[in-house]
């Protein structure tokens, strides 16, 4: 949704590359590791919390993107409006929690999403999208992820579905939460959400204070990101500008929730193959993320026009590691 004003999206994702880990800013929790969360500024008094992609943490299964949007009072600002941009190689996935926004793509999608509500979009060979908070809005609050393709599906067919509905219940030690499961499976649930390799994503809201116990897949890796609040996580508190990683291996944790709190959970299987990651691009090396990049700025047929929105053509910045 925001990913796309100026160069703060520049990073290469190379799963062969050593992680780093360990600075000042990201101590080692006896059970995982916090990540600070970067503020990428869009203009027009537009900031987001980028959590995904780091330089310490890149991906959380095939999740290689999180940017919690908000919360912020849109009557101090213009708003959020992404002029015409492409996409390859992945799948966006747009969680609303406050706020409305349009969606308009290439293939002629036009669709409002409302709180509750779940826009994904596949990318695959290439797809074109705008985005705009609609007047009405007083308060925007949403996560903009990514999904990785897996290298078998880069080059699918785009596609865009709206879940206006998805699987919803209470639980918590007094039965103050309400999670509402985003994409994959959990606890007996199953989301609607079309994705193409083993992960999934949850919301988490405290009505009131209360705590519960995640059972958790061995053979996935996870992340916990406050979107409203902080929360606690076997104990440690997750403030609002950091983002818990947890590796595979762990088979539960304790979630503790002050009222009115709010949390996303991401899970998935450790990506097998290593990505290229530049400006809107996902592809399976530079290689394709070049070509793509070529073919946005010649205006090829590969990423096709809009038709509902005037809103310009953004511009991609230079490939840092191409010469000119
Ligand atoms: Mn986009």
């Amino acid at each position: 949704m925001l990913h796309l004003l100026g160069g703060s999206n520049s990073l290469v994702t190379r799963q062969s590359i050593p992680v780093m880990s360990g600075s000042p800013a990201s101590p080692h929790s006896p059970r995982g590791r916090f990540i600070a969360l970067r503020h990428a500024d869009l203009g027009q008094g537009f900031t987001v919390a980028r959590a995904l992609p780091t330089r310490e943490q890149r991906m959380v299964g095939a999740w290689c993107f999180l940017d919690r949007i908000g919360p912020v009072d849109l009557t101090e600002s213009q708003g959020m409006h992404v002029g015409a941009h492409p996409h390859t190689g992945l799948q966006t996935f747009t969680w609303m929690v406050h706020g409305r926004v349009l969606h308009r793509d290439s293939l002629g999608s036009e669709q409002v999403i409302q709180p509750g509500q779940v826009n994904l979009m596949t990318a695959g060979q290439g797809i074109v999208h705008t985005e705009d908070s609609l007047p009405g809005s007083t308060r925007l609050l949403a996560a903009q992820l990514w999904i990785a393709l897996p290298a078998e599906k880069t080059d699918m067919a785009a596609a865009f579905t709206h879940y206006p509905v998805l699987p919803q219940w209470g639980g918590g030690a007094a039965n103050s939460l309400q999670f509402t499961l985003l994409a994959g499976e959990f606890s007996g649930y199953r989301a609607p959400t079309m994705t193409h390799s083993p992960l999934m994503g949850m919301d988490i809201h405290a009505l009131r204070g209360d705590e519960t116990t995640l059972s958790l897949r061995t053979d996935f890796e996870y992340g916990i990101l406050p979107l409203e609040g902080q929360v606690l996580v076997d104990g440690q508190t997750v403030t609002a500008d950091r983002f818990l990683y947890l590796p595979a291996g762990e088979v539960s944790c304790s979630l503790e929730l002050p009222a009115g709190s709010r949390c996303l959970v991401l899970g998935g299987g450790p990506f097998a193959q290593p990505i290229s990651m530049w400006w809107n691009f996902v592809g399976p090396t530079r290689a394709y993320v070049e070509q793509a990049q070529a073919d946005w700025l010649s205006g090829s047929s590969r990423f096709p026009v809009v038709q509902a929105s005037a809103a310009p053509r953004l511009p991609a910045p230079p490939i840092p590691w191409v010469k000119t």
